[in-house]
C-alpha cells in the first residue's frame, strides 16, 4: 500500500490538486471530513453535535499563508467566529495553525495575530488550541506558545506522539500547567525526527498519554484508535482519575459511532470541526492516513 509520504507527495502535484479541487464529484468525499465552506456551516454542524452531548473545536482551514492580508483576514474570521459561537450558546473553542497566521512571513506578525485571537477568546470565555504542523515548525510553535501562555491560560497546544522529542516537550508543558492535546501526528516525517513504524508511534502515544492523564492539566487525547481509547479508560479507572479531568477528541466525520458511545459512557468527547475554502491539505492528510479512504477515493475517480 502507498505510504503516507507518497500519497502526500502525489496530492501536492499541481495537476492532481487542480483535478480534485475543481472536480464537482469530489465534493461528496470532501463533505465527509469538512463541515462546509462558511462559518454558518461550521455553526450548523457544531449545533448538531452539541445537541448530541459532544463538545466542539472549530477550525478555519488554511495553512502556509504567505500574504499578510490573507493572514489578517484569517484573524478577522476567528474574531467573528468566537463571539458567534458564544452567542449561539456553543463551546467557544477554536483550533488555529500558526502558518495560517503568518509564521512563514514574520514571527512577530504571527504572535500579534495569535494574541488578537486569544484575547478575543478570553473575552468570551473561550479557548484557543494551537495545532502542531510539520516538524520544521515544532520549536517555533512551542516558543510562541510559551511566550503567550504565561499571560493567557486559555491557550493550549498539540504534541505529536510520533516525534522523538515529544516526551521532553510534554514534561516541560506539564511543568507550566499547559493543556496539551496529544495526537499521533499527521505529516510525512523522516526517521531522523519521528518513529517510522506504526507500532512505535502507538507505544509512544500510550506512554505519553499516561503521563498526561496522571500529571497533565486538562489533557485531550486526540485519537480514533479504539485499542488506545480502551487502554486510556482502563488506566483512568485503575488510577481513580475522574472523567472530568481529561477529554477525548476526534475529527469530524471519523468514528461517529465511537464518539457517541464515549459520551454515553460519561466521557467528555470533543469533535474537531474544520470549515473553509482552503480544505485541500487537510483533506489529503485524511486520505493519506487510511488506505480504505484512498481506495474509496480512487474508485470514485475511476468511475
Ligand atoms: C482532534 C484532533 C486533532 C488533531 N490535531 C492534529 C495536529 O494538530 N497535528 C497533527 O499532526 N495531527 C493532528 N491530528 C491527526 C492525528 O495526528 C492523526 O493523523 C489522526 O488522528 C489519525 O490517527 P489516529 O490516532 O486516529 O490513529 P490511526 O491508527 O491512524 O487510526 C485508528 C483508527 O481510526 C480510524 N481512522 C483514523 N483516521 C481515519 C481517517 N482519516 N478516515 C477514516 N477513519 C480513520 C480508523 O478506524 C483507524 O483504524 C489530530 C487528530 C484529532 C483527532
Amino acid at each position: 500500500m502507498l505510504s503516507r509520504t507518497v500519497v502526500l507527495k502525489i496530492a501536492s502535484l499541481p495537476p492532481v490538486r487542480h483535478l480534485i479541487t475543481r472536480g464537482r464529484p469530489f465534493r461528496k468525499l470532501v463533505d465527509r471530513f469538512v463541515a462546509g465552506e462558511s462559518l454558518q456551516d461550521a455553526l450548523r454542524v457544531a449545533t448538531h453535535l452539541q445537541s448530541k452531548g459532544l463538545k466542539v473545536s472549530i477550525d478555519y482551514l488554511g495553512e502556509s499563508v504567505r500574504d499578510r492580508q490573507m493572514a489578517e483576514s484569517v484573524v478577522e474570521e476567528y474574531l467573528r467566529a468566537l463571539p458567534a459561537l458564544a452567542e449561539a450558546g456553543l463551546d467557544t473553542q477554536v483550533s488555529v495553525k500558526l502558518t495560517q497566521l503568518g509564521l512563514d512571513i514574520e514571527n512577530d506578525f504571527c504572535v500579534h495575530n495569535l494574541e488578537r485571537i486569544v484575547q478575543c477568546a478570553q473575552e468570551v470565555g473561550g479557548f484557543v488550541r494551537i495545532d502542531m504542523e510539520s516538524s520544521e515548525y515544532t520549536q517555533r510553535t512551542l516558543d510562541i506558545f510559551y511566550a503567550l501562555h504565561e499571560r493567557y491560560p486559555n491557550l493550549g497546544v498539540v504534541i505529536q506522539a510520533y516525534l522523538y522529542r515529544s516526551e521532553e516537550d510534554i514534561e516541560r508543558l506539564i511543568g507550566c500547567k499547559a493543556s496539551v492535546r496529544l495526537c499521533k501526528g499527521a505529516y510525512a516525517e523522516p526517521a531522523t525526527v519521528a518513529y517510522p513504524r506504526r507500532a512505535q508511534v502507538n507505544s509512544a502515544y500510550r506512554r505519553l498519554m499516561r503521563k498526561l492523564l496522571v500529571n497533565g492539566h486538562s489533557p485531550a487525547l486526540a485519537t480514533h484508535d479504539e485499542s488506545i481509547i480502551r487502554d486510556a479508560i482502563a488506566f483512568v479507572q485503575e488510577q481513580g482519575i475522574p472523567p472530568q479531568r481529561f477529554e477525548f477528541e476526534m475529527l469530524y466525520g471519523i468514528r461517529r459511532d465511537l464518539q457517541e458511545q464515549l459520551v454515553e459512557q460519561g466521557y467528555q468527547m470533543r469533535v474537531y470541526v474544520p470549515y473553509g475554502e482552503a480544505w485541500y491539505p487537510y483533506f489529503t492528510r485524511r486520505l493519506a492516513e487510511r488506505p480504505a479512504n484512498l481506495l474509496f477515493f480512487l474508485r470514485h475517480v475511476l468511475r
